[in-house]
C-alpha cells in the first residue's frame, strides 16, 4: 500500500450514538487532503480515532503499511505521525522551545536538535521568541508554536484540525505559507476546515464530511 494513511469502514459511536459512519479515506504519500465539514460533522472525532485517542467499533486504519489499531498512541510519534488539536494546549509556564521539545522528551524521539533546526528554518519567527514563556505570546504566535510542536514528531503524516480557526487574517496568510511549505517538504497532511476558505488553494484532494459520513470530492 502506497498511501500515507488509509482508513476503511471506520465506525465510531459515543454512548451508543453513531458519530462516524462507515468512513473510508486515503491520504496519498506526499499529498495534502482537505477534510471539509461544518461544526459537529465529526472532523475532530475522526482525527482522534486515527491517533488512537478515541475507541472505535469497527473498521481498520493503516499508515505507511503499519496497522494503527495495534499501536499505542506514543508509537505513532515514532512513526512520524502527529496531530495538531484545534485548541492549542501549550504549557503556559514553559518556554516556547520547551513546549516544542516536549513531544521529543515524552516519546523518546532522537535527533531532537536536528528537528528543532528544521522547524526553526520553516518558521524563523518562532526561533526569535523561543526563550519566551508560552503565556507571554499572542494567540496567533501560540498557534505557530503549536504547529512547531506537532512537527517535532510529525515528519511523515500530520493531522491539522482546523488550523485557521480563530486566526486573524495576517497570521492566516503566514500559516498558509508555512503549511504550503510542509507539502514541499514531502509531508502527507490532512487539513480540516469548516469550509473551503483557506484550504482551497492548498489541498490536492478533498473529502467532505456531513453528520459523520465522508464522501470524496
Ligand atoms: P467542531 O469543529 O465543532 O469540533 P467537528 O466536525 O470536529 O466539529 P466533532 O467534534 O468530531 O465535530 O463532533 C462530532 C459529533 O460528535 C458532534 O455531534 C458532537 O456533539 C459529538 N461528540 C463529540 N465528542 C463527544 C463526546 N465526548 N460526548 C458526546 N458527544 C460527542
Amino acid at each position: 500500500m502506497n498511501a500515507a494513511l488509509e482508513v476503511r469502514s471506520l465506525n465510531v459511536a459515543i454512548d451508543r450514538i453513531p458519530i462516524l459512519r462507515d468512513v473510508s479515506l486515503a491520504v496519498p504519500a506526499g499529498k495534502m487532503v482537505g477534510l471539509i465539514g461544518r461544526n459537529g460533522a465529526g472532523k475532530t472525532t475522526l482525527m482522534r480515532a486515527i491517533m488512537g485517542l478515541m475507541p472505535f467499533q469497527a473498521g481498520c486504519m493503516a499508515a505507511s503499511g503499519s496497522d494503527l489499531q495495534k499501536l499505542p498512541p506514543y508509537a505513532l510519534a515514532r512513526l512520524g505521525i502527529s496531530y495538531l488539536p484545534e485548541d492549542r494546549r501549550l504549557i503556559p509556564a514553559l518556554t516556547v522551545e520547551e513546549n516544542i521539545l516536549l513531544p521529543a522528551w515524552a516519546n523518546g524521539i532522537g535527533e531532537a536538535a536536528k528537528r528543532l533546526e528544521w522547524i526553526y528554518g520553516l518558521m524563523p519567527e518562532v526561533r526569535e521568541f523561543r526563550e519566551r514563556r508560552a503565556l507571554q505570546l499572542s494567540g496567533g504566535q501560540q498557534k505557530l508554536v503549536a504547529l512547531a510542536r506537532a512537527l517535532m514528531p510529525g515528519h511523515k503524516l500530520l493531522l491539522l484540525d482546523e488550523p485557521f480557526e480563530g486566526v486573524a487574517p495576517v497570521l492566516s496568510r503566514r500559516l498558509t505559507e508555512v503549511i504550503a511549505g510542509l507539502r514541499q517538504e514531502g509531508l502527507s497532511i490532512i487539513l480540516s476546515e469548516s469550509d473551503d476558505t483557506h484550504s482551497a488553494d492548498l489541498v490536492d484532494l478533498v473529502y467532505r464530511i456531513e453528520r459523520g459520513v465522508v464522501t470524496a470530492g
